[in-house]
């Protein structure tokens, strides 16, 4: 089978070997004589399994022991209204960023649950710039600082990220999860779905500060409740355990191929590959962000006109490029270039782009 070549922003492509592991152990799950898909989360092949995906996440990320590390269901989504339920203390306020659709989704949950302070809104540069991480300061009496620490849509990354003292700070990391060492201790959450640089959809990271759970409101129904996924290890219910497996499975191959430093090593430059053929493409490309921001998982250009995009996207299709159309709610083209995804298909779009400029330019 030749395999296309894969920039769709989530779910995404996965590194050819682990899909060959999952296919090689699929009935067979590490010579336990039943599929993972059989196994019972309350048994050892798969407890065995689960644990040592943890251990693998907390050395890969250096997460230190007063953190609590699990899996949930239900996407970065249900972290949404999670993070309010649990932390926005009644009569205060969470402070949330406009960065772009992902910060802004998360602050409109927010602001169903409690009282929400916009600290940062990108609308008048139209989302070209996040804020200087020394010149954010929460507002008095917050009960925590929220941040995207990578907008998926929008092409935009945190390089550095405040610091907040006393206030908590929050993140959501689904985007750049794992592409990228973290100074974790910063953060009193982390939260992010896997199915962009780790595995198949369905598992969503939780990096908890144990004190944080002090600040935690009372009375909220179970699953929504982050003590008691933390006080059972994310196996208070069934865990999304076939992602579970693929990403324990990808973060031995992260492991193999230089750990989360590797990672960055590779994304940045990929990244480089695309934004050099965009900056010296003498505006045929454009790449609106401020270059300290840009990202180095999704990038984000327009060409001079929609006619030009689609014809675009149907020579991409040709050479069996997958999911370089932008998100829906911005339009231009995206190319989402994850951990997986190899140098050698940054390398063939780079070609392309620079072949479609020289015949249409
Ligand atoms: N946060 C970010 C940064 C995302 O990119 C996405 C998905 N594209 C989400 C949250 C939502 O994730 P899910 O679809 O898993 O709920």
């Amino acid at each position: 089978m030749k395999r296309k070549k894969n920039y769709f922003a989530g779910p995404a492509v996965m590194p050819l070997e682990v899909l060959q592991q999952l296919e090689d152990e699929l009935i067979d799950f590490e010579g336990h004589g039943l599929s993972i898909l059989e196994a019972s989360h309350r048994d050892e092949p798969f407890e065995g399994m689960y644990f040592e995906c943890l251990d693998l996440v907390r050395s890969i990320l250096q997460i230190p022991d007063n953190y609590e590390v699990f899996f949930l269901g239900g996407g970065a989504t249900l972290q949404f209204s999670m993070i309010p339920l649990n932390f926005l203390a009644p009569n205060s306020t969470a402070d949330y960023p406009n960065t772009g659709t992902w910060s802004n989704k998360a602050a409109k949950d927010a602001a169903k649950i409690g009282s929400v302070n916009t600290y940062y809104d990108g609308k008048a540069t139209h989302f070209s710039a996040l804020p200087v991480p020394s010149e954010v300061k929460p507002s008095p009496g917050s009960s925590y600082l929220y941040l995207c620490s990578n907008e998926t849509t929008g092409g935009i990354q945190w390089q550095e990220f405040p610091q907040t003292g006393d206030v908590p700070l929050i993140a959501d990391i689904s985007s750049d999860l794992l592409s990228r060492p973290l100074p974790i201790s910063q953060f009193s959450l982390l939260i992010g779905g896997v199915q962009k640089n780790v595995g198949p959809a369905g598992a969503t990271l939780i990096i908890l500060k144990k004190e944080l759970l002090e600040r935690q409101n009372k009375g909220l129904p179970s699953y929504l409740d982050y003590s008691i996924h933390a006080k059972e290890n994310g196996l208070y219910n069934t865990p999304p355990s076939f992602s579970i497996w693929a990403v324990k499975l990808a973060l031995q191959w992260i492991k193999k191929n230089g750990g989360v430093e590797g990672m960055a090593q590779r994304a940045n430059h990929k990244a480089s590959l695309l934004y050099d053929v965009i900056d010296q493409s003498g505006g045929f490309y454009r790449n609106h962000i401020e270059k300290p921001y840009r990202s180095n998982m999704n990038v984000v250009f327009r060409l001079p006109s929609e006619e030009l995009e689609n014809k675009f996207l149907q020579e991409a299709q040709k050479a069996d490029m997958l999911g370089l159309k932008g998100h829906r709610s911005v339009g231009g083209m995206r190319a989402s270039i994850y951990n997986a995804l190899p140098t050698e298909d940054v390398e063939a779009l780079a070609l392309l782009m620079r072949d479609f400029q020289e015949k249409n330019g």
